[in-house]
């Protein structure tokens, strides 16, 4: 069994409140939501950080910023606005080390501080 957090999650072996999936991506609510919406997308490939990504992992980070882009449409925040956040390493604050990008939306003034 995998020690990763959200492999584990896409495993199936760990609950979560999932919104969308396809072959390659997976998104569902944060645990601990920083705003009315947040989402985490990540992509079903382990990949620790962005420090991690190799050169062929680029289609596949555009193809998350699509995913991202629909998810906000369909949640309703796409006039209001939305943040989209990836944290790299410690001094970023991230603490999953499976890359994944934080949609925040539904209120002004978004930020995870
Ligand atoms: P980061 O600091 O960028 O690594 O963000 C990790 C995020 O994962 C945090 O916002 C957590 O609230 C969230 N998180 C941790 N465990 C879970 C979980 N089991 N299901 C959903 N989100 C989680
Ligand atoms: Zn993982």
């Amino acid at each position: 069994m995998s020690e990763c957090l959200f492999c584990r999650i896409i495993a199936g072996d760990i609950p979560a409140d999932k919104i969308y999936e396809d072959e390659e991506v997976l998104a569902f609510k944060d645990i601990a939501p920083k705003a009315p919406l947040h989402v985490l997308v990540v992509p079903k490939k382990h990949i620790a950080s962005l420090e991690d990504l190799e050169e062929g992992d680029a289609p596949l980070l555009g193809r998350l910023q699509v995913v991202l882009r629909d998810i906000a449409r369909e949640q309703g925040v796409a006039a209001s606005g939305y943040r989209i956040i990836l944290n790299c390493g410690k001094d970023a604050g991230q603490v999953v080390f499976h890359i994944h990008y934080h949609l925040l939306g539904g209120s002004p003034g978004l930020n995870l501080d």
